[in-house]
């Protein structure tokens, strides 16, 4: 049975027939080689997803969430290789088993050529014109580089080795943990101004001025960030990595229970020590209730009991290292902080609240997410931004996504997908109408309720420190 095939009941207003309907689009515009619009609706049905998963009514949507990123990561890595052959300023010379070096730029990542090496996709990619062609381009390829999230020739070199855990279970953390360097700029995130602040002083400064974050003024070990989902979280983690250049691990619930199952404690001491190998480091964990829920109940499982006990262990090792070159912090987020773990809040020192967007960040929110896009003069941005009052970032996103799409589902209504194929570019291009939204607002009502809202509003009441 197709992992897709177990969606049939409805949630809220998700309507998981949607997540369906989302991935397939995305495929077939994959297929068609519209990566753009795939993009937009795989984003689609990751957000349906993680609507449904953070309801906790089903327990099986993580694998098809894992899934469907990866095939995002695919897709997205064609996209950033067609970029490097579309941009002629990249490429300055191309020779057999040779490098290609931006022109001015000596410090810039290398790229380096192999013939073996060949674009992967979970799609069938012998459809897609732009990859043979760039298939065929002589021996030119994809390379390692700092703006491919690797770190340039002489640090990866530098590479984690253990004799303690296996090859194997090393070789996964770094391919689904280590992210070298996220690239998200702090001007990328709307809003979150008291959460910018708080984390620049908690984290960046440190890095900056080691000799100042002594005794009395030590790093912290740890802070929390604590909101409703899709408020720009892991953007934030994200954004400290990229301004600190830290090694950042990207580590969430189901990376450390599902793929790892009965290994989750030794992978977590693992975690702990590849972070000191590559520090400074930021451990970001996603979802951190799933990892530290209260202990003591009467269901916990021993192994999950163990993990966290292990996961304690090492964020309170953390505060030892007084070289802020050496510098670990931990970074934990999540939207149920009332089921978290005691000890776990004590070691998260800082706490801090990601609330949904204002007003401003609203306005902000739209233009960063339709800047690509055409606007029929009828929009009226501060209407729009009043309209998705209570939205969270990830749901203005959405509709904005959404309405981008209208004006080219009424253009390609009822045409092939040969008759699609030939429409020229400039005509899929048709600005977004202010009814556009409208209707689309008719359809995606804000993934957030004002119960859940004032329920994180008492609990950073009583445990938030920023
Ligand atoms: P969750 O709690 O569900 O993990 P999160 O708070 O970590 O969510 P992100 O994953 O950072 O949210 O954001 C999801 C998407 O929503 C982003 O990829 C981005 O498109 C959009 N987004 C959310 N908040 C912001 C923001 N403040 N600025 C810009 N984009 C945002």
């Amino acid at each position: 049975m197709h992992f897709l095939d177990i969606f049939t009941t409805k949630i809220k207003h998700v309507n998981l027939s949607d997540v369906f309907d989302n991935v397939h689009l995305a495929r077939q515009c994959a297929l068609l080689g519209s990566y753009d619009s795939s993009l937009v609706y795989y984003q689609g049905s990751l957000h349906y997803l993680k609507m449904l998963i953070d309801s906790k009514q089903f327990k099986n949507l993580s694998t098809a969430f894992d899934k469907i990123q990866l095939e995002v990561s695919q897709v997205r890595d064609i996209v950033d290789k067609l970029k490097q052959i579309k941009s002629p300023s990249q490429l300055t010379k191309i020779n057999n088993g040779s490098c290609i070096r931006p022109r001015h730029a000596s410090n810039s990542p290398v790229v380096k050529v192999s013939k073996l090496e060949r674009p992967t996709i979970g799609i069938k990619q012998q459809h897609d014109k732009s990859i043979k062609s760039f298939v065929s381009k002589p021996k030119l390829q994809r390379i390692p580089s700092v703006s491919n999230n690797r770190q340039p020739k002489s640090e990866s070199s530098k590479k984690f080795k253990s004799s303690i855990y296996g090859q194997e279970l090393i070789d996964l953390l770094e391919r689904d943990i280590v992210l070298r360097n996220p690239q998200i700029k702090w001007s990328e995130i709307a809003g979150c101004e008291q959460a910018k602040r708080v984390l620049k002083e908690a984290v960046v400064l440190p890095t900056i001025l080691p000799d100042f974050f002594r005794g009395i003024r030590r790093p912290y070990r740890g802070l929390l960030m604590v909101g409703p989902p899709g408020t720009g979280k892991t953007m934030l983690a994200k954004a400290v990595a990229s301004e600190c250049k830290t090694t950042f691990f990207n580590v969430s619930s189901s990376s450390l229970t599902s793929k790892y199952h009965g290994e989750s404690e030794k992978l977590v001491r693992l975690l702990f020590e590849m972070a000191h190998f590559y520090a400074p480091s930021t451990i970001f964990i996603d979802e951190i209730d799933s990892i530290c829920s209260k202990r003591g109940s009467s269901n916990e499982h021993e192994a999950s009991r163990r993990t966290k006990s292990e996961f304690l262990v090492q964020i309170e090792g953390v505060s030892t290292i007084s070289d802020a070159k050496k510098l670990v912090m931990v970074i934990g987020a999540t939207n149920f902080p009332w089921d978290l773990d005691d000890a776990l809040k004590r070691r998260l020192e800082k706490r801090i609240y990601i609330p949904l967007p204002d007003c401003a960040a609203r306005t902000e929110l739209i233009e960063v997410n339709l800047k690509d896009v055409k606007l029929d003069n009828d929009v009226n941005l501060d209407e729009l931004s009043e309209k998705l009052d209570g939205y969270s970032g990830a749901d203005i996103a959405m509709v904005c996504r959404d309405a981008s799409m209208m004006g080219l589902r009424r253009k390609i209504d009822g045409l092939s997908v040969e008759e699609i194929r030939t429409l020229p570019n400039d005509e899929l291009n048709v600005p977004i109408r202010m009814k556009d939204f409208v209707d689309v607002l008719q359809k995606i009502n804000p993934s957030v309720s004002k119960s859940d809202l004032s329920k994180y509003e008492s609990w950073i009441k009583e445990f938030g420190s920023c």
